[in-house]
Order: C-alpha cells, then sequence, then structure tokens
C-alpha cells in the first residue's frame, strides 16, 4: 500500500478538530456493502470521539445491510429531500465515501456541488474527479472500509474504534472482496481483517447477515435468471444476464436483489467476462465483472458512461434494453483479441 501523504491527513485532522456542526458523511447513489460499511463505520468512530455525524444516503439501500449500528438514522435523500437539504446547509464538513465522481453522486449533485464547507474525498476507485477540498485514494486497497481503518489510524483515532464500526467496516471489505474471493492478494487486507477480529466482531455472523438473508422471490429470480435470461458466447469467454422490468415485477423484486447476480457466470469454465443488464424506467443498468487482466472499466466507460475498477465496473445508458443487448452483441467481436488472450 502507498504511505499516506502526511499533508493531507494533517489537513483533515486540523480541519476534524475545528469543526463545531454536524459532520455529514455520505456514500455513492445505490449503495453497496462497501459504501454504507464505510460510512457508518466512519460515522461510528467519529461518534465516539465526540463529533456530530449524520450520513445520508442518496437513496434507498438494501434491508441486509440495515442492521450495522447507526443505519436507523441514515437519512434517504430522495425520501427527505427538504430535511437532507437542511442538513447539508447547517454541516461543518462533507465527507465522500466510495466514490470518485460527481456523477456517482445521483440526485444529491446539486447540493455537493454547492457544499460551502470543507469536503474531502476518500475513496478507492482509479482516477479520482477533483470535487472536494482534500482527497485520499487510493485504488491499491480492496475497499474503501479498509482505507477508512487505516485513515482512522494515521488521524491517531484508533481508540475511538469500537465493536460496531469495526464490524460495519469489515462488512465492506467482506462484500467488496466477494467474501474474499477476489482483490485480496495484498497481505495487508488480511493483516487489516485480523486487527477489525480483535474488536470481537463475529465474521460468521456478519456473513449471514448479508448473504443469508434473501427472500424466497431473489432466490427463484435467480434461478429464473440463469436458466433462462443468460446468454453465454464460449468463443468469446464472455457471458451476459439481462433482467426484464416484467421479470422484476413477477418475482416482487425489491432493492438489492440482483446483487450478485453478475457474479454467477464467472463460475462457468473458460467465462472470464461476466455482465448484468437491468431495465429500469427509463434506463438501462449495466454490470461488468472479470476474472484476470481484461478490464471492464474501460468497456464501461467507452461505451456504457460508467467506469469503476479493472474487475468491477458499471454503468447506465438510456437506450432500451433490446437495444442494449444488441449493442453489447456486436461490442463482443471488436474484444475478441483482447478477451481470448487474456489471462485469468
Ligand atoms: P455494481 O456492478 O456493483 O453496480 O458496480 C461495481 C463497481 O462499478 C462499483 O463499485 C463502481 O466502482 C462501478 N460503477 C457501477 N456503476 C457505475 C456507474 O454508473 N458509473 C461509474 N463511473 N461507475 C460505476
Ligand atoms: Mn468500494
Amino acid at each position: 500500500m502507498k504511505p499516506f501523504d502526511i499533508e493531507i491527513i494533517k489537513s483533515f485532522s486540523e480541519k476534524l478538530g475545528l469543526v463545531q456542526s454536524p459532520i455529514v458523511i455520505m456514500p455513492h447513489v445505490n449503495p453497496d456493502g462497501d459504501a454504507v460499511g464505510s460510512a457508518l463505520g466512519f460515522a461510528n468512530v467519529l461518534k465516539n470521539a465526540g463529533k456530530q455525524v449524520v450520513v445520508i444516503s442518496p437513496n434507498l439501500y438494501p434491508d441486509f445491510y440495515k442492521w450495522m449500528a447507526g443505519s436507523a438514522e441514515v437519512v434517504i435523500f430522495n425520501a427527505e429531500r427538504e430535511k437532507s437539504a437542511k442538513i447539508m446547509k447547517e454541516a461543518g464538513m462533507l465527507i465522500c465515501l466510495d466514490f470518485n465522481h460527481l456523477s456517482r453522486t445521483g440526485e444529491m449533485i446539486e447540493l455537493v456541488e454547492s457544499f460551502e464547507g470543507p469536503s474531502i474525498l476518500i475513496d478507492h476507485h482509479p482516477y479520482p474527479q477533483n470535487f472536494t477540498d482534500l482527497i485520499i485514494s487510493h485504488p491499491e486497497y480492496s475497499s474503501t472500509a479498509e482505507l477508512v481503518f487505516h485513515v482512522v489510524k494515521a488521524l491517531g483515532m484508533e481508540p475511538f474504534v469500537d465493536k460496531w464500526a469495526a464490524e460495519c467496516l469489515f462488512c465492506g471489505i467482506m462484500t467488496d472482496t466477494g467474501s474474499f474471493d477476489y482483490n485480496v492478494s495484498d497481505p495487508q487486507t488480511f493483516k487489516t481483517v485480523s486487527e477489525l477480529l480483535t474488536y470481537n466482531i463475529n465474521p460468521e455472523e456478519i456473513h449471514g447477515r448479508v448473504f443469508d438473508n434473501y427472500s424466497v422471490d431473489r432466490m427463484r429470480l435467480l434461478g429464473y435468471c440463469l436458466s433462462e435470461c443468460m446468454e453465454v458466447y464460449p468463443e468469446y469467454h464472455a457471458a451476459m444476464i439481462f433482467l426484464t422490468k416484467e421479470v422484476q415485477k413477477r418475482y416482487n423484486f425489491a432493492p438489492g436483489d440482483s446483487e450478485g447476480f453478475v457474479n454467477y457466470p464467472l463460475s462457468i469454465k473458460g467465462v472470464h467476462f461476466s455482465t448484468l443488464f437491468t431495465e429500469k424506467d427509463d434506463q438501462v443498468k449495466a454490470s461488468f465483472r472479470s476474472k484476470g487482466d481484461f478490464p471492464v472499466n474501460e468497456f464501461a466507460s467507452s461505451h456504457f458512461n460508467g467506469g469503476g475498477h479493472r474487475n468491477a465496473s458499471g454503468g447506465e445508458v438510456t437506450t432500451n434494453l433490446q437495444d442494449t443487448l444488441t449493442k453489447y452483441r456486436s461490442l463482443l467481436p471488436e474484444y475478441a483479441e483482447l478477451l481470448t488472450k487474456t489471462k485469468c
């Protein structure tokens, strides 16, 4: 891991010391386990240090993350716009976690752009946009949660980490590594986890709260998608799942129900590029995953208005689902060489 820029840590520490009014922490839109875990983990540490903290999420996150300490107090922007705007107006600092671009703030974009107090971005996505006063960007970390733990230590705030904060941070690392399946080749990540375990957290229980907590509908939806809505392209080492609105309705789709779907095709022998297209009201959400060298963040940014990490990325397009699928199918031959020579 790269060492932290001491000047930035010093400046962040000074600003934290001076802040009088509440600190707002925000994750990205459609928050995943790392976004929620790093936001609530850091919030718990700052609260233990005597700070007033409010977590504002651009939109709702799945129920299976709601066990985290402080989740009940999270303000959901698109459900409580006026309250959120008031809190942002009065806040003394803004901490943005787990995203690298203003477009990932969802409908909070104007509030973030017009925020007047000190602001900081702490994130592990490559190529951060410069929209905060300070940036702590370390793509070599497995997750923002892991990075937050080390920022907390660098700030000298380790004494304020407790079991509840450690549970949140562990959840962020666990989910962003696919339960320690990928992004874990740096020994540091396991060292971080072993430090978090000293706070008496129960990793099996946390894993169960997230991954053994699905509805029957969600399981049946997964089964349906894998049997009826998956296309496999062995010649390109690729596979794709599409999720229509009609199918979502049939299985009472709830936020988070399709989390993890995109990983399944990677279990097929020979497949190392996987895609999930989810039809929304006026757009299609794309999720991409790869094993090995194939850079899905470049694929996402070149064709699907998105970005992310080399092996996990996403994007959104406003074309309808059928046109999106046609576009995807026509792109595969263009990437044939890269996909077939990819090492994994
Ligand atoms: P997911 O497929 O789980 O939604 O997203 C995987 C990763 O891709 C996220 O951690 C994030 O880095 C990135 N990502 C997902 N959606 C978008 C998007 O619309 N724009 C950008 N820039 N990145 C995205
Ligand atoms: Mn993350």
